[in-house]
């Protein structure tokens, strides 16, 4: 890192001496070239859930593209508008950055009123990192045998059945609302700070189900420690070749995807934007770093959908999309 930092201050002074003539660094160059010191990305949700896994995979490859460490931090709450809301309030110096996802800018504007910011216009979006499948999973010893009785069971079991949730308007919250108005079933909703903490309550028999993001949940479901009984998918996910369709197990009309991507609160110079915009899409290319979240069941969205335009333009159709669907899978719940 120091060897490298000094290799690019090195390049700096060569070019700022060349600017000027007089083999110099002109003075202040060095102090305007971002980053400086490390870069903080806010994690809304508890470290070891998708969020966070996503977050580490990629800040560990744009660290080295930036010459500076990414680190991260988990400020949890609120289904991850607690570390939204404070992320978006710092200064736009390219210092701090968040990863968000479709519960915080895009499902959260339909269930909080006094939200904070906009997911639209509070931000620079940066660029996606992953698309994340949801994929319905059980705790190991739920009796169904396939999502059929499952459904049966929890649509039978009314409040005894107990199902997780990373907090109003996350991910699991929502895509989990929409399914038990699907079903038509009443479970007590168990609330977490991530579904990290989550997964492990799942995982010791504590809970009985939640709908969540692939990359939390494949390594379990193939280590068998917990149940899958369908992918919200059109296609199966080559990383659980064995999991049914929800429309292959016979649930129609539950379709659901989320996805993870870095934000940065409103008004980054645009050098800054444009280093951090490269350091993202350098890490998407890099092959180990695609496999890390291929491996995952994640998915990688081609160059043209994951830049900073794409992502603005998928903001605003997921707040226009989840907002009367979750109003309306709420009230009916209630
Ligand atoms: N997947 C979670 C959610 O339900 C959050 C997390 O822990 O990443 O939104």
């Amino acid at each position: 890192m120091t060897r490298t930092l000094t290799r690019r201050l090195a390049g700096l002074a060569l070019i700022a001496g060349a600017a000027t003539g007089l083999g110099l660094a002109a003075p202040g160059a060095q102090a305007d070239t971002y980053p400086q010191r490390p870069i903080t990305m806010v994690v809304p949700f508890a470290a070891g859930g998708p969020t966070d896994v996503v977050a580490r995979i990629v800040a560990d490859h744009m660290s080295r593209t930036l010459g500076q460490q990414v680190v991260i931090e988990n400020v949890t709450g609120a289904g991850g508008t607690t570390g939204i809301t404070r992320a978006a309030q710092a200064a736009p110096d390219g210092y701090t950055i968040m990863m968000g996802h479709m519960g915080t800018h895009g499902a959260a504007p339909a269930l909080f009123k006094g939200l904070k910011y906009d997911p639209a216009t509070s931000f620079d979006p940066i660029g996606m990192a992953a698309g994340t499948p949801i994929v319905i999973v059980a705790k190991k010893d739920f009796a169904a045998p396939d999502l059929k009785g499952f459904l049966a069971a929890v649509k039978a079991g009314g409040a005894s059945i107990n199902q997780a949730h990373a907090g109003v308007g996350s991910v699991s919250h929502s895509t989990g609302v929409l399914f038990d108005s699907i079903v038509g079933a009443k479970p007590t909703l168990v609330v977490y700070r991530g579904t990290g903490p989550a997964l492990n309550d799942l995982m010791a028999g504590q809970v009985d189900f939640m709908t969540d993001q692939i990359v939390n949940v494949a390594p379990q479901i193939t280590g068998g420690t917990i149940k899958a009984y369908a992918i919200a998918t059109p296609e199966r996910s080559p990383a659980l070749p064995n999991v049914p369709t929800t429309k292959e197990a016979g649930l129609e009309g539950y379709e659901v995807s989320a996805w993870n991507a870095v934000f940065a609160p409103k008004g980054l110079p645009k050098d800054v934007s444009a280093a951090l915009v490269n350091a993202l899409g350098k890490s998407l290319e890099d092959e180990s770093t695609r496999k890390r979240i291929l491996d995952l069941g994640g998915t990688v969205p081609p160059t043209a959908e994951r830049g900073p335009a794409a992502l603005q333009k998928l903001v605003e159709s997921e707040v226009a999309r989840w907002t009367p669907v979750l109003r309306a899978a709420v009230e009916g719940s209630q």
